[in-house]
Parts: structure tokens; sequence; C-alpha cells
């Protein structure tokens, strides 16, 4: 399945560090409450040392598609989505220009 991630290769989002991304949902103040529930606790999974990450098919090409990073509420377990590729994009533009 050919995944569209942005120019970046599908292996530098699946390596993205817990580290890496926690410092750019802070940098964007990205962690506001949840819709849901109102309550301020967000959780990402992690398999074998990995965030997890998935993935939603385009309808228009069911062969091409968007990573996901779930975000999910550490009290009700709402689930939110970011744009996997794209925020590791932000990251590696902002890591360049803050050394
Ligand atoms: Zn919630």
């Amino acid at each position: 399945m050919d995944v569209p991630n942005q120019s970046l290769p599908l292996e530098t989002i699946k390596n993205l560090s817990h580290e890496r991304l926690n410092a750019y949902l802070t940098r964007k103040d990205a962690e506001h409450a949840c819709e849901a529930c109102g309550a301020i606790h967000w959780l990402v999974d992690h398999n074998e040392g990995q965030i997890m990450f998935t993935f939603a098919p385009l309808v228009q090409n069911i062969q091409t598609g968007l990573v996901l990073l779930p975000l999910c509420c550490g009290n009700c377990f709402n689930v939110r989505f970011m744009n996997a590729a794209r925020l590791t994009r932000s990251i590696i533009d902002w890591e360049e220009s803050n050394g």
C-alpha cells in the first residue's frame, strides 16, 4: 500500500520518539481539554517501544491515505487524531532551525 507522507520516509514517522513528540505538543500548546469530558490528560499508545500510529485510507483511492497519531483521553478514552506526517515534518523543521 502506497502511503503519502509529506515527503518523509514512513520510517522517519515510525521512529519519532516520545520525547520529541511531547516537546512538539508542548510547543504547540496542543493538549487542550478533551472535547468529550473536559479532562486534560492525553495518552499516546506504544508498541514495542514505538509510538503507535494508524492509517486512514482515502475514499478517492484506498491504496493511499494519511498516517495519523491517535491521542487518547486518559479519562474517557475519546480519541483525537493528528496528521503524523505534518507534525513530524514540523518537528524536523523546528529542530533544524533551533539546533
Ligand atoms: Zn475525555
